[in-house]
């Protein structure tokens, strides 16, 4: 029997791979790279796992909890709220009813009002509500109007939810789909947020030891796709049952004539040390917006193991435009910056690498998540997956990988054979 081929080893692709295994569907997967995980990933210089960019699991991301098992990534979990620099001096907004001892600074912190505080628990209320499909059926606007709409005082707005979800989408100005804002901020309330004691590799790495080592193939990039067979950029061509294409938005532009995908970039600067600048493992914000560094993480704080004995890593990450200029100015940007944040400690601060992420996420803007316009087959025949057709995080690559596997066994195998039960 022809396999499957799989375009892409990111969780897309791998998350397709895992399905159609589960089903005893044959497949071949090709990825360009030297490993799997795409933007997922984790580098290790000196005994420090610098991710690639600053990732986070959001342990209540629906796909996620089916597709993953969590004990073994040994997940740490971030403190649940944000210390926030604004105006020369820190703030801590914390989760009162997680972390009830917070809620006297929470309430003395001089970002908003006091009415935002109770808006932001009617607002998970409301986000909470019905199923999450519900959510992205919701009329869509830019971010900022529902917040605003919502009641939110622009104080707390800029000095909270744009440094925040600028962390989280890569957008500078709040215009991202209101949709994906209520499933992020569903998400935030109902679960941890965590990174694997061993860094974010481990996830895409639990998938991959999954599949059958035969039917990976590292370093083979796909010059051309048809929905019966491929062609390497090597020029072999491998037939195919059936072609999914698991690349990033700009690769699947350009493999399958789709639009363009505008992206957002970031880059991520990491530091050594043996102090951490915060004293507990929480996202510090940029709640004043001049920048470079939006946020800043201490993922040696949630993971011992993210670095050496006694040290610290220090992931400063910085969106557009300031993720444009290039290193050495950055650099001396960050530093001073850091310095206004945490004082002459940062001398001390030593440089591990840069990290810089042209395409880190598909910008989402309202109207994005039309499922009409992202079908999962194409006129073509071909199928098509990548957190591009879906939400852009780790759970919606995931899902969309899911659904093309799906409906790979719902289309071509019924003329074959008996239709395989679709198991998660
Ligand atoms: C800096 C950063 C921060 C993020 N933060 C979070 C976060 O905190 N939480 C969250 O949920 N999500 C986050 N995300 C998003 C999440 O990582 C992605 O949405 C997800 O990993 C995308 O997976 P994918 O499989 O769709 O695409 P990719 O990971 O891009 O995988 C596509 C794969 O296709 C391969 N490929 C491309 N062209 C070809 C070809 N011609 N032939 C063969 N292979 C090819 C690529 O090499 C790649 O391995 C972040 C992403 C970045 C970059």
């Amino acid at each position: 029997m022809l396999p499957v081929v799989i375009v892409g080893g990111g969780l897309a692709g791998l998350n397709c791979a895992r399905v159609l295994h589960k089903n005893h569907v044959p497949f071949l997967l090709f990825e360009a790279g030297n490993d799997s995980g795409g933007r997922v990933a984790t580098e290790v210089v000196d005994d420090y796992r610098l991710d690639f960019g600053f990732q986070v699991l959001h342990t209540a991301y629906p796909e996620a909890k089916h597709a993953l098992h969590y004990p073994s990534l040994h997940l740490h979990k971030f403190y649940p709220g944000a210390e926030i620099f604004r105006n020369g001096e820190w703030h801590l907004l914390a989760d009162p009813w997680r972390k009830p001892w917070s809620a006297p600074a929470t309430l003395a912190a001089r970002i908003g009002t006091i009415k935002d505080r109770m808006l932001l628990a009617h607002l998970q209320s409301d986000v909470g509500r019905g199923s999450v499909e519900s959510l992205f059926a919701r009329q869509d606007v830019p971010t900022r109007r529902r917040l605003e709409e919502f009641g939110f005082s622009r104080d707390f707005i800029d000095g909270f939810f744009k440094p925040f979800y600028r962390g989280v989408f890569l957008d500078p100005e709040l215009n991202t789909s209101r949709r994906m804002f209520d499933f992020m901020f569903r998400m935030f309330g109902q679960g941890d947020v965590a990174i694997p004691a061993k860094g974010m590799m481990m996830i895409p790495l639990q998938l991959r030891l999954g599949l059958p080592r035969h039917a990976l193939f590292f370093n083979t990039p796909v010059a051309q796709v048809h929905p019966d067979q491929v062609k390497l950029a090597d020029g072999r061509v491998v037939g195919a049952r059936a072609v999914v294409v698991a690349v990033d938005g700009p690769a699947a532009s350009k493999l399958l004539g789709l639009p363009p995908v505008k992206t957002r970039a970031t880059t991520t600067l990491h530091f050594a040390t043996n102090k951490s600048p915060l004293n507990r493992p929480i996202i510090a914000l940029d709640g004043e917006g001049e920048g470079p560094v939006n946020h800043l993480a201490v993922p040696s704080m949630v993971s011992q193991e993210y670095a050496p004995k006694a040290c610290h890593l220090i992931a400063c990450n910085v969106i557009e435009p300031a993720a444009l200029v290039p290193d050495e100015a950055l650099l001396k940007q960050v530093l001073v910056q850091m310095t206004r944040w945490f004082g002459s400690q940062v001398e001390a601060w030593h440089l591990l690498r840069i990290h810089r992420i042209r395409h880190a996420l598909p910008a989402q803007p309202p109207g994005w998540l039309e499922p009409a316009d992202r079908p999962v087959v194409l006129p073509s025949q071909v199928f098509v997956a990548g957190d591009h057709r879906t939400t852009a995080s780790i759970d919606g690559a995931l899902r969309s990988g899911r659904l093309a596997a799906e409906a790979v066994m719902l289309s071509g195998f019924r003329r074959n054979q008996p239709e395989p039960r679709p198991v998660r």
